[in-house]
């Protein structure tokens, strides 16, 4: 509690709230305006473990995404101690619990690169904002006045509704670390809720000018060094540590990315963002020696070509928010610029205060910008055009190709046997896709978040017949709504209820 960011005339609500996020408080506090409690005694998020016999997903339509495995229209998928052992048609496991996959699509489940889901109890707040409203709005205004506990329902609820909506593993890109508490409550919710998760480290939210490295009130980027040893000393669990970077200013760039690299963890930015990006910021870091493998460049919308060959050269993952992108002002989405460089880029849902958190919405947006803007090329008497994307690549993108960004793809990503048994089951006994003539198709043209109907993640099943197993969705409505409140009080920030 000792690194408290109040403003003076909270420390005192501050302290007490402070006690709640780290303890066991059972019953609501009433305190006016404030509401609930930071935990409840019992998480939110946790479903059945992971069932000590094997599971048996039969007969369903199988898109392992995997070229050496290969897909197949009526496939089993055996799943042992939480791994893919087998897929392949005519599976017998006597000891096995079935899950009847007929009338699904059984594929990966989806990696989104780049959420800031402290931002959950701020979704559609912003619906017509632009990027310069988010700044004012949500990390100029909203952002500072974070406890704790508002850190914990944020992430509690957008990583539920990930998971609801078949997207089974999130970078949470954490920019709210303003006090150490308030990270172990970010931390302490994704655990809670059961996702795979690249914990992004940030910076805190002080509000404006948010000039946080002249500032000695918050620990970023050194309390990381605590993060590794108190919560991610193995890489054998759901939770991975990666630092969530500046690209600017240059000096306060290179000396936290040292930090992330003298832990080991992997290194995600935002660049090319509107005119900001145009500053030059990746070249530097790039002369400077800065740009490694282990980054993820965000946006890269408004990149020198000079930056495109350097985050090529240096074997950089992108990380694209297409709908965001196009609704917010970072520029245009890069796809063919991406592509052009040799990078398959994963997809990434951003903010939910403007934009949905499924991921359906993010495969067709990109593939329809890219083949909008061939086509246009083409009607202007364009030859040699590059190639139009297709379904199957914006679903490697949204699954394989995160896994990639996240440094996790020797475990997830595809339904390759000895990877974790991160997968969705699709439904398409539906109206929005029956008769199905193309999986692939199916899954990108057709579907909604309303077509997954299970989830597993590392084997456990984390949604069965359309509904979240083991959430306590009154609890979790209950926080949502209680932080939501408190945030807005505290910060005066009046939102436009219609
Ligand atoms: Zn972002």
């Amino acid at each position: 509690m000792s690194t408290a960011f109040p403003r003076p005339e909270e420390m005192s609500r501050r302290r007490f709230l402070g006690t709640a996020a780290i303890g066991t408080l059972a019953a609501p506090m009433s305190l006016a305006g404030m509401g609930g409690p930071a935990l409840a005694a019992e998480p939110a998020g946790k479903g059945p473990a992971a069932s000590a016999r094997p599971t048996l997903l039969k007969r369903g339509c199988v898109l392992t995404l995997d070229r050496a495995v290969g897909d197949f229209e009526s496939a089993d998928v055996l799943i042992e101690k939480g791994k893919i052992v087998a897929v392949k048609p005519g599976i017998t496991a006597p000891t096995a619990e079935v899950i009847d996959a007929s009338r699904t699509i059984v594929m990966p489940s989806f990696v989104d690169t780049h959420r800031h889901i402290w931002e959950g109890i701020l979704r559609n707040v912003l619906p017509d904002g632009s990027l310069g409203d988010y700044f004012r709005v949500v990390t100029g205004t909203l952002g500072p006045a974070y406890r704790p506990d508002d850190v914990y329902a944020g992430n509690l609820v957008s990583a539920l509704g990930a998971i609801d909506a078949g997207v089974t593993t999130v970078l949470d890109w954490s920019h709210i670390q303003n006090t150490p508490e308030h990270t172990d409550s970010a931390i302490q919710a994704l655990r809670d809720s059961g996702v795979r998760a690249v914990f992004a480290y940030g910076s805190p939210q002080l509000g404006p000018p948010n000039k946080w490295w002249e500032d000695t009130r918050h620990k970023y980027p050194e309390d990381i060094r605590r993060l590794r040893k108190q919560y991610f000393s193995s890489e054998d669990q759901l939770l991975t540590l990666a630092l969530a970077g500046v690209p600017f200013p240059t000096d306060v760039a290179l000396s936290s990315w040292k930090v992330a690299r003298e832990v080991g963890a992997r290194i995600t930015v935002h660049v090319g963002v509107g005119q900001f990006g145009k500053r030059a910021d990746v070249q530097k870091l790039g002369e400077a020696g800065a740009l490694k493998s282990d980054t993820t460049y965000i946006h890269a919308c408004t990149l020198s070509d000079t930056e495109w060959k350097m985050i090529a050269d240096t074997g950089g993952t992108l990380s694209l928010a297409g709908y965001v992108e196009m609704m917010m002002g970072h520029g245009l989405p890069p796809i063919q610029k991406a592509l052009n460089a040799g990078i398959r880029p994963s997809l990434s849902v951003d903010v939910e205060t403007s934009v949905p958190g499924d991921f359906f919405t993010q495969m067709r947006t990109i593939l329809s910008l890219q083949r909008n803007a061939i086509w246009e090329r083409d009607l202007a008497g364009e030859k040699n055009l590059p190639a139009l994307l297709k379904t199957r690549d914006v679903l490697e993108f949204a699954t394989i190709e995160g896994a990639r960004a996240c440094g996790l793809e020797g475990k997830i990503g595809t339904l390759t046997p000895g990877k974790q048994a991160d997968i969705i089951m699709l439904r398409t006994d539906r109206l929005n896709v029956l008769p199905v003539n193309n999986a692939t198709g199916a899954v990108v043209t057709s579907m909604d978040a309303s077509n997954v109907d299970t989830v597993l993640i590392g084997g456990k099943v984390m949604k069965r017949n359309g509904r979240l197993v083991g959430v306590d969705m009154g609890r979790v409505t209950r926080l949502a709504y209680e932080a939501r409140d408190r945030v807005m009080t505290r910060s005066g920030y009046q939102r436009s209820p219609l």
